[in-house]
């Protein structure tokens, strides 16, 4: 079920078999509290609105849930617009793919790295890594999630080393978060830049979107309207 965030960064939050999964986190409460210096640069590029009363952990907590009833977060990205709530929930364990774990611990090696903020990761999560392995969803190389409902883990390096989009099978379909990989229903960004900033994707993801109306394509920066339309 998609949350409805007005700022533009999408957060998929999934009744699981295993408890509560939450799909990236978006910004934290810390975030707010003593904004980084990166979070005002990027403010100037992006649309992400920063209102501590759409964190996820706010949101989770107005559909009756607890921070550690969010078991698991499985994660597109560590950019601190994906990642920035994991100290809201110190309790869940981390899902991501591994070169993007290294990414994030590694050195600085080009100018989105400073998205990268280590203190998320400050309280010491629980972190399951993972590699390629062979696997197709579709015709793109994934690699399961260990969830019920049918969850994907599926590689679209580029935007950051260790990039991936998230495919949840839903009672209508499936809903594939491609994240900052494409910017699929925005026909108005030139594609060089889509290249320099979201990666090599988005011309294979807008082919994908048309020859499979059945599956359900987002990206996490959607137009606030979108969210709008989404809410519950
Ligand atoms: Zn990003």
């Amino acid at each position: 079920m998609p949350s409805n965030w007005r700022s533009g960064a999408l957060c998929l939050l999934i009744e699981t078999s295993d408890g509560l999964v939450l799909v990236d986190t978006g910004p934290g409460q810390e975030d707010y509290l003593h904004k980084p210096g990166i979070i005002r640069v990027f403010q100037l590029v992006t649309k992400v609105i920063l209102d501590p009363d759409e964190t996820a952990l706010r949101q989770v907590a107005r559909l009756g849930y607890r921070s550690e009833d969010v078991r698991h977060i499985v994660l597109t990205h560590m950019h601190f617009d994906h990642c920035g709530g994991l100290p809201d929930f110190p309790l869940a364990k981390l899902h991501l793919h591994r070169k993007e774990y290294d990414a994030f611990m590694g050195p600085l090696r080009r100018w989105t790295d400073l998205a990268y903020i280590r203190r998320h990761i400050a309280h010491a999560p629980d972190i399951a890594l993972y590699d390629d392995a062979g696997e197709k969803w579709y015709d793109f190389n994934a690699i399961r999630l260990p969830f019920t409902p049918e969850m994907w883990l599926v590689p679209l390096h580029g935007h950051t080393r260790g990039h991936c989009g998230v495919a949840v099978k839903q009672e209508y379909g499936w809903f594939f978060n491609a994240a900052d990989a494409g910017a699929v229903y925005n026909n108005e960004t030139p594609a060089w830049l889509i290249k320099l900033v979201l990666g090599p994707h988005d011309e294979r993801l807008r082919r994908f979107m048309r020859d499979h109306p059945e599956v359900r394509l987002v990206n996490s920066h959607m137009a606030p309207e979108w969210f709008e339309q989404m809410s519950p």
